[in-house]
Parts: C-alpha cells; structure tokens; sequence
C-alpha cells in the first residue's frame, strides 16, 4: 500500500517486524507495523475522510491476508495493550484538529457548544493542550505526562486526576470508528445526543446512536475497531492552586481516602472541595506521616505566579512516571 495522490492518504509498510513501546518495556514480532499520514491537500476535512479510506483500506487487507489488526496511539503503555503479532497501525500522524464544529451541534446537546472540540485520533495531549491554551480552554483533566494520543489515553481509562471529574474516557461524547472492511459509524449516546445528524454525513460514516455500545467503545484497549476520531468536552482554561504536606495518617484522612468527604481532615482551604486529592503513602514510614497534595480550581488570571522550586525541584505533575518519561 502506497501513495496514490496525494489527495490521498499514504499507508507506508515500515518494515518493522518487531515492534518495542516507546518506554522499551519489551520488544515482541509483529507481521507489519504500518505508518498512516493524512493527505497533503484538500480541506482539513477531505484530508479527514481521505485517512478514514485508507484505514478501510488496512482492514480490507488484513482480512484478506487473514490477519489481526490493532491500532497504535502513543506507545506510552509499559503492557502490552497496543501489540499484535498480525498488522499494527501507528496512528500518531493522524492529528488534524477541528476547533470549529459549532454549526453542526445537535439542537438537544445540553452542554456548552463553544467547548465542542473534534480531534483525529493521533493527536496528543502535548498538541491538544497547546491547542486549547491558545483558544482559552482546557481539557478538564490530564494525568502527569503528555505523549499519549487521545485516543490511546481514552481506550485504556487513564489520565485523571480530579475528585469529581473522571479520567478522559469522561469529556468524549463522540466517536467515529472504523469497524469493518466497508463501515465506519458516528457513535454517540442515545441519551445524549452531541451532534447534529449532518455531522456523521460529513464524515459519510453511518450514524449510531446507543448508550450501551458508546460506553463499550469508549475504553476498549484497540478491541472495537480503530477509532479514527473523538469529540470532547473542553473548559475555560484555569489554574490550579497546589498545597504539597506531609500529615499523620490519622482517622480523618482515612475517612477522606475512603469516601471522599472532607469534613473530618484539615485541608488547606478548610470548607473549600478540592479538585485534586492525592495521597502518597510509604507504609514503612508513617512516623514522619504521608504526602497530601491538594490543588484547588480557580478561575484563569493573568500574572498568576508560576510554579515554583518550593518542593526541592518538584512541582506539579511531576512523579515517578514523568521520571520515567523524562529520562527515556
Ligand atoms: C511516562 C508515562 C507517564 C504516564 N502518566 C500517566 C498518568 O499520569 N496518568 C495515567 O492515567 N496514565 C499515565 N500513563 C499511562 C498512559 O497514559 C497509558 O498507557 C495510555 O494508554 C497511553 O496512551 P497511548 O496513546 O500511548 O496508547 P498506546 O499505548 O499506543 O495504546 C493503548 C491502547 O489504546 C489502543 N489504541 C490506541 N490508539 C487507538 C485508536 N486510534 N483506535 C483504537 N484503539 C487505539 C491500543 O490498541 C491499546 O490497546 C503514563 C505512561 C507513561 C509512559
């Protein structure tokens, strides 16, 4: 598979018969690893439906070849959570970005138009926050790194770390997904719809509206087809005011950790919820107590201080992960 025009998407057979995540966790064979990039030219939205071809494409040839496929985001897992032994697809190069969806809205979409955002499925979360920065808004929660795709991120339920806001799989109400050699479907909860009809037409996908098989997609580790783009929620951009102490793993934090009600701990902010909880615990040091890290949302500001040095060189969003990311 090769370029045809470049109106058309090109599919390039890596040669790679081994295939080793980005954290070099394990190197495992793999019968073709296949790079995926957009078209050059037509409208973001011609280059959008030029790569949904060419991923039908891949299916087509995969059954043919009677082989399975998996789709390839970040290759940020250390499991094996992306790996085939028949065709994987890297799907990094497919990072168009649709800021402008408004129009297209359903007329019951109950949430805030203006935060609508439509990323193809290799967009990062290094290049979607920087999109969003630019714009004013935010994604409402991330976890400590940025080198997974959105839809890597989705599919294995990570990155979040809000008290009351899940992890990413929780602001995507959309999905366009390649299911089949021939199909490709708009999938949206029944309950509730986000865009209009028009939209899956733009995309010539078939349109699915069912809350049961939305939420089997959402997080479905590269088993529901390839997901070749989401619709997410966004925020306003805002900041996070971050406490960092140590306190005794008494009653009241307990109660905290098990309920998420904190009445009975004495947080920075006494009546305030926080947005972000976290506890670190060395079991075999409790005398010198635990690490609670608090952070509470506020709306954005500019000349807000910036993070400071006040932790020995550690800051927000650092932690063994970004360790691990910074080093490899
Ligand atoms: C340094 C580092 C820091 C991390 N920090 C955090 C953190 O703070 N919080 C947290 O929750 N997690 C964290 N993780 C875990 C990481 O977010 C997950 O492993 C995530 O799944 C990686 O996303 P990815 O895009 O690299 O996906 P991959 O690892 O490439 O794939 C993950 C799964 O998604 C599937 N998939 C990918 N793209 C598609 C697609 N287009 N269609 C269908 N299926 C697809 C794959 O088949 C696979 O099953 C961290 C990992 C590392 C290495």
């Amino acid at each position: 598979m090769s370029t045809l025009t470049s109106t058309e998407a090109r599919v390039v057979d890596t040669g790679q018969t081994t295939w080793t995540p980005k954290h070099e966790t394990f190197t495992k064979p793999v019968r073709k690893l296949w790079d995926v990039h957009n078209p050059m030219e037509g409208s973001a939205l011609d280059q959008y439906n030029g790569a949904t071809r060419a991923l039908l494409q891949l299916v087509r040839g995969a059954q043919a070849q009677g082989v399975r496929m998996r789709a390839l985001g970040g290759g940020w897992s250390f499991t094996e959570a992306p790996h085939t032994d028949g065709w994987m697809v890297n799907t990094k190069w497919l990072n168009l970005y649709f800021n402008n969806v408004t129009a297209l809205v359903h007329p019951a979409y109950v949430g805030d138009r203006a935060g609508l955002r439509f990323a193809q499925c290799g967009c990062s979360v290094l290049q979607l926050n920087a999109s969003l920065r630019a714009e004013g808004r935010s994604l409402r929660t991330v976890g400590a790194s940025n080198g997974q795709t959105i839809a890597g991120a989705m599919s294995t339920g990570t990155h979040g770390a809000a008290v009351d806001v899940g992890a990413i799989p929780d602001y995507v109400v959309g999905l366009h997904l390649v299911v089949g050699p021939n199909r490709h479907v708009w999938l949206e909860r029944a309950s509730r719809p986000v865009m209009a009809d028009a939209f899956a037409g733009r995309l010539n996908a078939e349109l699915v509206r069912d809350d049961e098989l939305f939420g089997a997609a959402l997080v479905s580790f590269g088993s529901f087809g390839v997901i070749h783009g989401v619709m997410i929620e966004t925020d306003p951009v805002f900041l996070l005011r971050m406490f960092r102490r140590r306190m005794p793993l008494d009653a009241g934090l307990r109660h905290a950790l098990n309920t998420l009600d904190f009445s009975r701990v004495q947080l920075p902010h006494a009546t305030e919820r926080p947005y972000h909880f976290q506890v670190v615990v060395n079991p075999y040091s409790l005398a010198n107590g635990v690490h609670v890290t608090t952070m509470y949302r506020e709306p954005f500001h500019a000349g807000y201080p910036p993070p400071s040095d006040a932790f020995g060189g550690f800051g927000p969003g650092d932690d063994a992960l970004s360790f691990v990311g910074t080093f490899t």
